[in-house]
Protein backbone atom coordinates (compact mmCIF):
# COMPACT_ATOMS: atom_id res chain seq x y z
CA UNK A 1 0.00 0.00 0.00
CA UNK A 2 1.52 3.45 -0.39
CA UNK A 3 -0.41 6.07 2.05
CA UNK A 4 0.82 9.69 2.19
CA UNK A 5 1.13 10.22 6.24
CA UNK A 6 1.24 14.17 7.04
CA UNK A 7 2.91 14.76 10.27
CA UNK A 8 2.21 18.07 12.51
CA UNK A 9 5.28 17.57 15.19
CA UNK A 10 4.02 20.81 16.92
CA UNK A 11 5.57 22.48 20.10
CA UNK A 12 7.23 21.01 23.12
CA UNK A 13 7.51 17.11 23.27
CA UNK A 14 5.70 16.89 20.34
CA UNK A 15 8.61 16.61 17.89
CA UNK A 16 10.20 14.28 20.03
CA UNK A 17 7.70 11.90 20.31
CA UNK A 18 6.22 12.19 16.95
CA UNK A 19 9.88 10.92 15.90
CA UNK A 20 9.73 7.38 17.22
CA UNK A 21 6.20 6.77 16.21
CA UNK A 22 8.06 8.00 12.78
CA UNK A 23 10.27 5.40 13.42
CA UNK A 24 7.72 2.62 14.02
CA UNK A 25 5.57 3.32 11.02
CA UNK A 26 8.96 2.72 9.22
CA UNK A 27 9.81 -0.44 10.39
CA UNK A 28 5.77 -1.60 10.05
CA UNK A 29 5.93 -0.43 6.28
CA UNK A 30 9.16 -2.67 5.34
CA UNK A 31 8.37 -5.68 7.54
CA UNK A 32 4.72 -5.65 5.17
CA UNK A 33 5.57 -4.21 2.20
CA UNK A 34 3.97 -0.75 2.37
CA UNK A 35 5.47 2.49 1.79
CA UNK A 36 4.32 5.69 3.63
CA UNK A 37 5.59 9.27 2.54
CA UNK A 38 5.65 11.54 5.12
CA UNK A 39 5.58 15.56 5.18
CA UNK A 40 6.37 17.50 7.67
CA UNK A 41 4.21 20.50 8.34
CA UNK A 42 4.16 23.45 11.33
CA UNK A 43 1.47 23.68 13.32
CA UNK A 44 0.83 25.22 16.98
CA UNK A 45 3.20 27.80 18.32
CA UNK A 46 6.01 27.03 15.71
CA UNK A 47 3.41 27.85 13.06
CA UNK A 48 2.67 31.67 14.64
CA UNK A 49 6.10 31.89 15.01
CA UNK A 50 7.20 31.16 11.45
CA UNK A 51 3.50 32.25 9.67
CA UNK A 52 1.90 34.83 11.76
CA UNK A 53 -1.10 31.99 12.60
CA UNK A 54 -1.11 28.50 14.20
CA UNK A 55 -2.63 26.63 11.05
CA UNK A 56 -1.24 27.49 7.87
CA UNK A 57 -3.58 27.83 4.61
CA UNK A 58 -0.83 25.11 3.31
CA UNK A 59 -0.84 22.85 6.15
CA UNK A 60 -4.52 22.22 5.65
CA UNK A 61 -3.67 21.87 1.79
CA UNK A 62 -1.66 19.07 2.97
CA UNK A 63 -3.28 17.46 5.49
CA UNK A 64 -6.58 17.92 3.36
CA UNK A 65 -4.77 15.90 0.38
CA UNK A 66 -3.25 13.04 2.82
CA UNK A 67 -4.77 9.43 3.62
CA UNK A 68 -3.73 10.50 7.76
CA UNK A 69 -2.79 12.99 9.93
CA UNK A 70 -0.27 12.86 12.95
CA UNK A 71 0.31 15.28 15.72
CA UNK A 72 2.20 15.38 18.10
CA UNK A 73 0.76 18.44 20.48
CA UNK A 74 0.84 22.08 20.73
CA UNK A 75 1.35 25.01 22.62
CA UNK A 76 3.37 26.23 25.44
CA UNK A 77 4.18 29.24 27.87
CA UNK A 78 5.70 31.21 25.01
CA UNK A 79 2.38 31.43 23.28
CA UNK A 80 0.17 31.78 26.60
CA UNK A 81 -0.57 35.35 26.39
CA UNK A 82 -4.30 35.89 26.93
CA UNK A 83 -4.32 39.06 25.18
CA UNK A 84 -2.27 37.47 22.43
CA UNK A 85 -3.79 37.57 18.57
CA UNK A 86 -3.89 34.05 18.15
CA UNK A 87 -3.08 31.19 20.16
CA UNK A 88 -1.94 27.45 19.16
CA UNK A 89 -5.55 26.08 20.80
CA UNK A 90 -7.03 27.78 17.79
CA UNK A 91 -4.94 25.43 15.26
CA UNK A 92 -6.24 22.63 16.71
CA UNK A 93 -10.30 23.92 17.04
CA UNK A 94 -9.73 25.10 12.79
CA UNK A 95 -8.26 21.75 11.73
CA UNK A 96 -11.16 20.14 13.51
CA UNK A 97 -14.15 21.85 11.78
CA UNK A 98 -12.17 22.21 8.41
CA UNK A 99 -11.16 18.71 8.09
CA UNK A 100 -15.08 17.57 9.79
CA UNK A 101 -13.90 15.64 12.43
CA UNK A 102 -16.83 15.68 14.51
CA UNK A 103 -15.56 12.15 16.55
CA UNK A 104 -12.70 11.82 19.05
CA UNK A 105 -12.09 8.68 19.79
CA UNK A 106 -10.41 7.74 23.11
CA UNK A 107 -9.66 3.91 23.89
CA UNK A 108 -8.87 3.88 27.95
CA UNK A 109 -7.49 0.20 28.79
CA UNK A 110 -5.02 0.21 31.47
CA UNK A 111 -1.97 -2.06 30.40
CA UNK A 112 -1.98 -5.36 32.57
CA UNK A 113 1.62 -4.62 33.12
CA UNK A 114 1.08 -1.13 34.87
CA UNK A 115 -1.88 -1.64 37.32
CA UNK A 116 -0.11 -0.23 40.14
CA UNK A 117 0.59 3.12 38.25
CA UNK A 118 -2.98 4.41 38.82
CA UNK A 119 -4.20 6.26 41.43
CA UNK A 120 -6.97 3.97 41.64
CA UNK A 121 -6.42 0.82 43.56
CA UNK A 122 -5.87 -2.27 41.03
CA UNK A 123 -8.98 -4.37 41.55
CA UNK A 124 -11.40 -1.41 40.43
CA UNK A 125 -9.33 -0.89 37.18
CA UNK A 126 -8.69 -4.04 36.27
CA UNK A 127 -10.21 -5.79 33.37
CA UNK A 128 -11.25 -1.97 32.23
CA UNK A 129 -11.73 -1.30 28.53
CA UNK A 130 -13.95 1.79 27.60
CA UNK A 131 -13.84 3.67 24.01
CA UNK A 132 -14.80 7.22 24.56
CA UNK A 133 -16.55 8.92 21.76
CA UNK A 134 -16.39 12.96 22.15
CA UNK A 135 -18.56 15.02 19.88
CA UNK A 136 -15.94 17.02 18.63
CA UNK A 137 -17.18 19.96 16.23
CA UNK A 138 -20.04 20.73 17.60
CA UNK A 139 -21.56 22.33 21.09
CA UNK A 140 -20.27 25.23 23.68
CA UNK A 141 -17.01 25.62 21.80
CA UNK A 142 -18.29 26.19 18.81
CA UNK A 143 -21.46 27.99 19.88
CA UNK A 144 -21.94 32.11 19.82
CA UNK A 145 -20.27 33.83 22.50
CA UNK A 146 -19.14 37.01 23.80
CA UNK A 147 -19.02 39.99 26.38
CA UNK A 148 -21.61 42.55 27.00
CA UNK A 149 -22.21 45.10 29.62
CA UNK A 150 -23.71 44.49 32.63
CA UNK A 151 -25.13 46.67 35.65
CA UNK A 152 -21.99 45.05 37.97
CA UNK A 153 -19.73 45.76 35.06
CA UNK A 154 -19.25 42.79 32.17
CA UNK A 155 -21.64 39.41 31.44
CA UNK A 156 -20.06 36.86 29.67
CA UNK A 157 -21.68 33.83 27.49
CA UNK A 158 -21.37 30.59 25.82
CA UNK A 159 -24.08 29.32 23.22
CA UNK A 160 -24.28 24.56 23.89
CA UNK A 161 -26.05 24.71 20.61
CA UNK A 162 -26.89 20.73 18.96
CA UNK A 163 -28.87 19.96 15.73
CA UNK A 164 -30.41 16.60 15.01
CA UNK A 165 -27.44 16.09 12.31
CA UNK A 166 -24.77 16.18 14.81
CA UNK A 167 -25.93 14.03 16.80
CA UNK A 168 -26.78 11.17 14.61
CA UNK A 169 -23.81 11.02 12.88
CA UNK A 170 -21.56 10.55 16.00
CA UNK A 171 -24.31 8.01 17.46
CA UNK A 172 -24.30 6.20 14.39
CA UNK A 173 -20.54 5.97 14.60
CA UNK A 174 -20.53 5.02 18.30
CA UNK A 175 -23.25 2.47 17.99
CA UNK A 176 -21.11 0.79 15.43
CA UNK A 177 -18.25 0.47 17.24
CA UNK A 178 -20.22 -0.73 20.24
CA UNK A 179 -21.03 -3.82 17.60
CA UNK A 180 -17.71 -4.47 16.72
CA UNK A 181 -16.95 -4.90 20.58
CA UNK A 182 -18.85 -5.57 23.44
CA UNK A 183 -22.15 -4.51 22.33
CA UNK A 184 -23.12 -1.64 24.94
CA UNK A 185 -23.42 2.06 24.36
CA UNK A 186 -24.01 4.47 26.91
CA UNK A 187 -24.93 7.99 26.33
CA UNK A 188 -23.54 10.72 28.78
CA UNK A 189 -26.16 14.02 29.14
CA UNK A 190 -27.51 16.27 31.73
CA UNK A 191 -30.85 16.09 30.23
CA UNK A 192 -32.49 17.03 33.64
CA UNK A 193 -31.39 21.08 33.20
CA UNK A 194 -30.21 21.22 29.53
CA UNK A 195 -32.18 21.47 26.47
CA UNK A 196 -29.44 20.75 24.09
CA UNK A 197 -29.03 17.73 26.44
CA UNK A 198 -32.73 16.62 25.98
CA UNK A 199 -32.33 17.04 21.56
CA UNK A 200 -29.34 14.05 22.56
CA UNK A 201 -31.39 11.97 24.47
CA UNK A 202 -34.92 11.85 22.28
CA UNK A 203 -32.51 11.58 18.78
CA UNK A 204 -30.07 8.83 20.20
CA UNK A 205 -32.99 6.63 21.63
CA UNK A 206 -34.75 7.03 18.32
CA UNK A 207 -31.43 5.80 16.22
CA UNK A 208 -30.36 3.12 18.89
CA UNK A 209 -34.10 1.72 18.63
CA UNK A 210 -34.66 2.19 14.91
CA UNK A 211 -31.07 1.27 13.80
CA UNK A 212 -29.14 -0.68 16.51
CA UNK A 213 -31.59 -2.61 18.60
CA UNK A 214 -29.01 -5.15 18.72
CA UNK A 215 -26.83 -3.10 21.29
CA UNK A 216 -27.40 -2.43 24.83
CA UNK A 217 -28.46 1.25 25.41
CA UNK A 218 -28.44 3.14 28.79
CA UNK A 219 -28.18 6.71 29.59
CA UNK A 220 -26.13 8.25 32.48
CA UNK A 221 -26.10 12.02 33.63
CA UNK A 222 -22.72 13.34 33.55
CA UNK A 223 -22.68 14.12 37.36
CA UNK A 224 -22.64 10.43 38.05
CA UNK A 225 -20.80 9.35 35.34
CA UNK A 226 -17.75 11.35 36.73
CA UNK A 227 -18.41 8.88 40.17
CA UNK A 228 -19.05 6.32 38.12
CA UNK A 229 -15.63 6.16 36.05
CA UNK A 230 -13.82 6.03 39.45
CA UNK A 231 -15.81 3.32 41.16
CA UNK A 232 -17.19 1.14 38.46
CA UNK A 233 -15.23 1.58 35.09
CA UNK A 234 -15.07 -2.06 34.24
CA UNK A 235 -19.29 -1.35 33.74
CA UNK A 236 -18.74 0.29 30.52
CA UNK A 237 -18.32 -0.57 26.63
CA UNK A 238 -18.47 2.43 24.42
CA UNK A 239 -19.84 6.39 25.92
CA UNK A 240 -21.07 8.62 23.72
CA UNK A 241 -21.28 12.23 25.02
CA UNK A 242 -21.07 15.79 23.39
CA UNK A 243 -17.97 18.27 23.81
CA UNK A 244 -17.74 19.62 26.78
CA UNK A 245 -18.31 16.95 28.81
CA UNK A 246 -16.28 14.66 27.04
CA UNK A 247 -13.29 16.92 27.40
CA UNK A 248 -13.72 16.34 30.81
CA UNK A 249 -14.64 12.97 31.40
CA UNK A 250 -11.99 11.32 28.95
CA UNK A 251 -9.11 13.57 31.08
CA UNK A 252 -10.75 12.07 34.04
CA UNK A 253 -10.72 8.80 32.33
CA UNK A 254 -6.87 8.93 31.19
CA UNK A 255 -6.19 8.62 35.34
CA UNK A 256 -7.66 5.44 35.18
CA UNK A 257 -3.91 4.26 33.29
CA UNK A 258 -1.97 6.48 35.42
CA UNK A 259 -0.37 8.05 32.68
CA UNK A 260 -0.95 10.77 30.06
CA UNK A 261 1.67 9.60 28.50
CA UNK A 262 -0.01 5.91 27.38
CA UNK A 263 -2.60 7.15 25.82
CA UNK A 264 -4.20 7.63 22.04
CA UNK A 265 -6.94 9.42 20.31
CA UNK A 266 -8.42 9.64 16.92
CA UNK A 267 -10.29 12.24 15.15
CA UNK A 268 -12.67 10.73 12.57
CA UNK A 269 -15.49 12.19 10.06
CA UNK A 270 -15.99 11.12 6.65
CA UNK A 271 -14.96 10.74 4.24
CA UNK A 272 -11.09 12.21 4.57
CA UNK A 273 -8.16 12.00 6.44
CA UNK A 274 -8.58 11.46 10.02
CA UNK A 275 -6.32 13.01 12.63
CA UNK A 276 -4.51 11.18 15.54
CA UNK A 277 -2.56 11.94 18.73
CA UNK A 278 -1.39 11.46 22.02
CA UNK A 279 -3.87 13.12 24.38
CA UNK A 280 -1.42 14.92 26.48
CA UNK A 281 -0.41 18.26 25.46
CA UNK A 282 3.13 19.47 24.71
CA UNK A 283 5.00 19.02 28.53
CA UNK A 284 7.15 22.27 28.24
CA UNK A 285 8.36 21.16 31.67
CA UNK A 286 9.85 18.26 30.14
CA UNK A 287 10.53 19.21 26.92
CA UNK A 288 14.08 18.53 25.30
CA UNK A 289 15.08 16.29 28.12
CA UNK A 290 14.78 13.18 26.06
CA UNK A 291 12.13 11.38 28.86
CA UNK A 292 8.88 11.89 27.33
CA UNK A 293 6.92 8.73 26.92
CA UNK A 294 6.70 8.39 23.18
CA UNK A 295 4.14 5.65 23.77
CA UNK A 296 0.72 7.25 23.49
CA UNK A 297 2.02 8.67 19.96
CA UNK A 298 3.02 5.28 18.83
CA UNK A 299 -0.36 3.82 19.94
CA UNK A 300 -2.23 6.66 17.90
CA UNK A 301 0.03 5.36 14.97
CA UNK A 302 -1.30 1.90 15.23
CA UNK A 303 -5.10 4.03 15.43
CA UNK A 304 -4.11 5.49 12.08
CA UNK A 305 -3.20 2.26 10.53
CA UNK A 306 -6.68 0.59 11.87
CA UNK A 307 -9.01 3.52 11.25
CA UNK A 308 -8.04 5.20 7.91
CA UNK A 309 -5.46 2.69 6.26
CA UNK A 310 -7.54 -0.30 6.94
CA UNK A 311 -4.28 -2.30 7.98
CA UNK A 312 -5.50 -4.18 11.24
CA UNK A 313 -2.85 -7.18 11.25
CA UNK A 314 -0.41 -3.79 11.15
CA UNK A 315 -1.99 -1.80 14.41
CA UNK A 316 -2.36 -4.70 16.17
CA UNK A 317 1.49 -5.51 15.66
CA UNK A 318 2.46 -1.90 16.99
CA UNK A 319 0.06 -2.65 19.95
CA UNK A 320 1.35 -6.21 20.66
CA UNK A 321 4.92 -4.45 20.60
CA UNK A 322 4.23 -1.96 23.33
CA UNK A 323 2.58 -5.02 25.45
CA UNK A 324 5.92 -6.52 25.15
CA UNK A 325 8.12 -4.06 26.17
CA UNK A 326 5.88 -2.85 29.19
CA UNK A 327 5.98 -6.73 30.15
CA UNK A 328 9.77 -6.68 29.88
CA UNK A 329 10.14 -4.04 32.64
CA UNK A 330 10.83 -1.18 30.24
CA UNK A 331 9.73 2.31 31.50
CA UNK A 332 10.16 5.38 30.78
CA UNK A 333 10.69 8.24 33.77
CA UNK A 334 6.75 9.20 34.14
CA UNK A 335 5.62 5.27 34.63
CA UNK A 336 9.18 4.29 36.14
CA UNK A 337 7.78 5.37 39.83
CA UNK A 338 11.23 4.48 42.03
CA UNK A 339 13.11 2.71 39.42
CA UNK A 340 15.38 2.75 36.54
CA UNK A 341 14.10 4.34 33.48
CA UNK A 342 14.98 4.67 29.63
CA UNK A 343 14.74 7.74 27.20
CA UNK A 344 12.06 8.63 24.69
CA UNK A 345 14.00 7.70 22.28
CA UNK A 346 15.58 4.66 23.62
CA UNK A 347 11.97 3.82 24.63
CA UNK A 348 10.76 4.05 20.44
CA UNK A 349 14.19 1.63 19.56
CA UNK A 350 12.95 -1.02 21.85
CA UNK A 351 8.77 -1.22 20.24
CA UNK A 352 10.71 -1.33 16.69
CA UNK A 353 12.83 -4.14 17.41
CA UNK A 354 10.32 -6.15 18.94
CA UNK A 355 8.12 -5.36 15.52
CA UNK A 356 11.06 -6.19 13.91
CA UNK A 357 11.34 -9.93 14.92
CA UNK A 358 8.06 -11.45 14.78
P1 LIG B 1 0.50 18.33 29.45
O1 LIG B 1 -0.27 17.15 29.02
O2 LIG B 1 1.41 18.91 28.44
O3 LIG B 1 1.37 17.96 30.74
C1 LIG B 1 0.76 17.56 31.98
C2 LIG B 1 1.80 16.78 32.81
O4 LIG B 1 1.96 15.48 32.22
C3 LIG B 1 3.18 17.43 32.81
O5 LIG B 1 3.78 17.21 34.06
C4 LIG B 1 3.94 16.67 31.75
O6 LIG B 1 5.34 16.62 31.96
C5 LIG B 1 3.32 15.28 31.84
N1 LIG B 1 3.33 14.62 30.53
C6 LIG B 1 2.53 14.92 29.47
N2 LIG B 1 2.83 14.14 28.44
C7 LIG B 1 3.85 13.34 28.84
C8 LIG B 1 4.60 12.32 28.19
N3 LIG B 1 4.38 11.95 26.92
N4 LIG B 1 5.57 11.71 28.89
C9 LIG B 1 5.80 12.04 30.16
N5 LIG B 1 5.13 12.99 30.84
C10 LIG B 1 4.15 13.64 30.17
O7 LIG B 1 -0.55 19.41 29.94
P2 LIG B 1 -0.32 20.93 30.40
O8 LIG B 1 0.98 21.05 31.15
O9 LIG B 1 -1.57 21.33 31.04
O10 LIG B 1 -0.19 21.74 29.04
C11 LIG B 1 1.04 22.10 28.43
C12 LIG B 1 0.75 22.77 27.10
O11 LIG B 1 0.14 21.81 26.21
C13 LIG B 1 -0.25 23.93 27.21
O12 LIG B 1 0.19 24.95 26.34
C14 LIG B 1 -1.56 23.34 26.71
O13 LIG B 1 -2.40 24.31 26.15
C15 LIG B 1 -1.06 22.36 25.66
N6 LIG B 1 -1.97 21.25 25.37
C16 LIG B 1 -2.03 20.84 24.08
C17 LIG B 1 -2.82 19.76 23.74
C18 LIG B 1 -2.83 19.31 22.31
O14 LIG B 1 -1.95 19.67 21.56
N7 LIG B 1 -3.78 18.48 21.88
C19 LIG B 1 -3.55 19.07 24.72
C20 LIG B 1 -3.44 19.51 26.04
C21 LIG B 1 -2.64 20.59 26.36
Amino acid sequence: MDSKIVLLPGDGIGPEVVAEAVGVLQVVASRFGHRFAFQTCPMGGNAIDSHGTPLPDETLAACRAADAVLLGAVGGPKWDDPNAKTRPEAGLLKIRKELGLFANLRPIKPSRHLLDASPLRREIIDGTDILFVRELTGGIYFGESGRRPHASGEEAYNVMIYNTGEIERVVRMSAAAARGRRQKLTMVDKANVLEASRLWRQVTGRIMAQEFPDVKYDIVLVDAMAMHLLSRPRDFDVVVTENLFGDILTDEGSMLTGSMGLLPSASLGTPGPGLYEPIHGSAPDIAGKGIANPLATILAAAMLLRHSLKLEDEAAVIETAVDQVLSSGHRTKDIAASGPSVSTREMGTLVVEAIGKP
